[in-house]
């Protein structure tokens, strides 16, 4: 089993979050709520069991793969882990994207979009269920081609580790070319934002390049609104890892048929068999619909 470089940075992470909470009170911000915090760290703590349990199965099934690769980029040339760095982020982007728009995937992701604050202890908000659902599948081609599954998942941790820092309020703009290039605090409130026009928009990991070639890219124009469409309504973190897990089984129960049970899980969050709740699509086509001199996007 690999280090799991993510652990290391535990320890800065707690005191960046601790930092900005105080110059929060200090300033009278209200970027923290204490529960909603607490709930954060929950979730986190979570997250690192659930990933000692699995990680190292997932890079048992990556080693396997391995022996059967194309070419051989065990990291031993700078180059290699340039490559892998930019495969990485790509395969990061597709299971993010994917995220948002297959229920089966959502169900996991959602626990990192539950709450309405944005700061950076809600970047340590993280799935319980992830790894066992198949997050992984997206990068099993890595060590296929031939990166190393050390390099694979110590690349998946550094891009975390990255990811963290972007959610903050404190920071605003940055200048323009690391605005283009990288993904920021100002592109990644954009993502957590549940206004119409942000809704599905910047998956990037590190690079936000990634949006901008794919057609998923949406600048900050007005102030996010954070949290979802349909807020969980709980501090609770056993409820906020599982509740959308047992809603779409309930569902599926309900949908008259096993094909429209099976659909529950590959459609967008939001899709019912019904019509009784809505995608961001069908939301986005009922809210133009009736403002049709205002389009969205
Ligand atoms: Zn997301
Ligand atoms: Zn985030």
């Amino acid at each position: 089993m690999p280090p799991v470089l993510l652990y290391y940075a535990i320890p800065a992470f707690v005191f960046l979050f601790c930092l900005e909470a105080w110059f929060s009170y200090r300033e009278n911000k209200h970027f923290y709520e204490t529960k909603d915090t607490f709930s954060s760290l929950a979730l986190g703590i979570g997250n690192i069991v659930s990933g000692l349990l699995t990680k190292a199965l997932i890079f048992g099934l990556f080693s396997l793969i391995y022996r059967f690769r194309f070419f051989t980029l065990d990291g031993t040339r700078w180059w290699h882990w340039a490559i892998a760095f930019l495969a990485d982020d790509l395969s990061y982007y597709w299971f993010h994207r994917s995220s948002h728009y297959i229920n089966w995937f959502w169900a996991s992701h959602v626990v990192h979009h539950s709450s309405q604050k944005y700061n950076l202890s809600a970047a340590l908000r993280q799935t319980w269920t992830g790894n066992i659902t198949g997050a992984f599948l997206f990068w099993c081609w890595m060590p296929l081609v031939g990166f190393h599954p050390i390099i694979v998942l110590t690349l998946q941790s550094a891009s975390l580790i990255y990811q963290f820092w972007i959610h903050t309020e404190t920071i605003h703009i940055l200048p323009r070319p690391i605005e283009f290039i990288f993904n920021t605090p100002s592109h990644h409130r954009v993502h957590h934002g549940v206004n119409l026009k942000y809704l599905d928009r910047n998956h990037a990991g590190v690079l936000i390049i990634w949006d901008r070639l794919f057609g998923t890219f949406q600048k900050e124009e007005e102030p996010p609104q954070y949290g979802l469409t349909s807020n969980i309504g709980s501090f609770n973190p056993v409820i906020i890892a599982f509740r959308t897990w047992t809603d779409l089984i309930k569902k599926a129960r309900h949908a008259g048929s096993f094909r429209n049970a099976l659909l529950y899980f590959i459609k967008p969050p939001g899709w019912s068999h019904d019509g009784s709740s809505l995608t961001t699509r069908e939301l986005i086509d009922e809210y133009e619909r009736l403002h049709p001199d205002k389009p969205v996007r």
